[in-house]
Formats: C-alpha cells, structure tokens, sequence
C-alpha cells in the first residue's frame, strides 16, 4: 500500500470561540500562499465545527472533532455523537486522547467502540496512544504503547484510511519532548504493531508525533524515521505558531 500523505493536525481542545476564526483564516490564507506537502486540519470545539467548517470550505484546511460518543444518539447528556460531527462539517475525528483517557476513564475498548461508530459514519480517526513519565521511567514504553494500539484500533479499520497519533503523556503541554532517537524507537514498535495487525493497511497509515511540537523543534521531529506528520494542541491555536510548523514539513 502507498503510505497516505503526510497530515499536521491542530487540537484546539477547550479552546476557540467566534474570533479564533480569525487565526483559522490567517492559516488558510498562508496555506494557500505557501503550499505544504501535508494535510492540513484543524480540530476545534465541538461548538465550533460548523462555522469553522464553512469558513474552511475551499481552503487547504480540513475540519475534525475532539472526541465523540461510542453511541448513535439516545439519552447522553452532553456528548456529541459521530453523525453529529459529520453534519457540522466534520471530516475527522480525534480519538483516544490522553486527557480522554486520564480524564475521562476511557480504556482501550471505549477508544475501539469509539472508532468503529466513527468510521460507520465516513468520520476518519486519528488514533492516539502514548505512555506516561512514570510508565517511561520504568522502560515500559513500548510495551504501553504498542498494547494502545493492539486494544484501541479495531478490526473494523482493515482498508480504512486512519492515522495514529504517538503522544506521550509528558510531553503534552509541557515543553518537554522525546529525544529524536526516542520517537524513532516509539513510532517504529507501533509501525510493527499495525503491521502485525492490519497488515498492507497498517504499513500506510500515518504516525503522528504530538507533544510541545513547535515551529523550533518541528524540523527535527517531522523529518525523524516513520514521522507521518504531527497533532499540535498549543501551538496550533495562533496562525504564527501553527504556520511556523508547517514550514518545516
Ligand atoms: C495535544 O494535546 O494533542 C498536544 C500535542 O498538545 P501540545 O502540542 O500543546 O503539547
């Protein structure tokens, strides 16, 4: 299989109201000027997908979700299912994140239930996975990580178009990040674990590397062995921030 194009996706997380369009546009408009050789997504608020998704309609920009229910619909105060998504203009979705995972109690099963509504609704997942310092410190890593991804993506995905985010926990929102030979390490046991699983379909989809992504570090990283491309969450809320790592794809 032809490994899928490259994807740099920003998480907006609880973050963006009717201004932050602002910075969406700014982002389009230097996307159109400074065509990358990536996808380029950006994931707001769930209150925002449906103008963000029209602002972005004819742009380079796609549009996804944050999270959505494991549920069609019915009586789930306050969650979002995946058609829901879809009909605010959705096209992807990301799922498993840690702060989902940590916050939420969601367990590699719930992710899985998850993705497979998500994908019956033409939604495409961006999988993460990613272990804690404490899991790190302890040289279990891999063996979290590679677990994540054997327990979060479902059968269901054979021939699907989907990407798996790397994220390690630490790294997020702290400034850390792993050395490059560390990510190298990370992405290539969860290459094997897609293999394993999905076979051809595994060898194409994209890993993402997510963690304190910066335009000063994005270079390094995104040119790094099975790097497929990067979730940003900080760093994607300002067009500067976000275009600087484009530029480096
Ligand atoms: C994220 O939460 O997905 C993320 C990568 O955050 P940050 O870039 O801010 O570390």
């Amino acid at each position: 299989m032809i490994p899928l194009r490259p994807m740099i996706a920003g998480n907006w997380k609880m973050n963006g109201v009717e201004a932050s369009l602002l910075e969406a546009r700014a982002i389009a408009s230097w996307l159109d000027a400074h065509p990358v050789g990536a996808r380029v997504a950006l994931c707001p608020p769930a209150t925002l997908i449906d103008r963000m998704a029209q602002t972005m309609a004819g742009t380079g920009v796609e549009v996804g979700g944050q999270d959505c229910s494991p549920d069609a619909s019915g009586a789930f105060t306050g969650d979002v299912s995946a058609a829901m998504l879809v009909d605010a203009g959705a096209r992807l979705v990301i799922l498993g994140h840690s702060e989902r995972r940590q916050g939420h109690g969601e367990r590699n099963a719930d992710v899985a239930a998850k993705v497979k509504v998500a994908i019956a609704v033409g939604l495409e997942p961006i999988v993460c996975v990613g272990e804690s310092l404490e899991e790190r410190r302890s040289g279990r890593a891999i063996g979290v990580v590679s677990g994540q991804i054997r327990g979060s993506l479902p059968e269901a995905l054979q021939g699907r178009v989907f990407s798996v985010a790397y994220e390690p926990v630490w790294a997020i929102g702290s400034g850390l990040t792993p050395s490059r030979a560390e990510i190298e390490a990370v992405h290539e046991a969860i290459r094997s674990a897609l293999r394993d699983k999905f076979g051809e379909t595994g060898d194409g989809a994209p890993i993402l590397y997510g963690g304190s992504v910066k335009g000063d570090n994005a270079g390094d990283i995104l040119h790094a062995r099975e790097v497929g491309g990067a979730l940003v969450g900080g760093a994607s809320l300002s067009a500067g921030s976000f275009t600087a790592i484009l530029a480096a794809v």
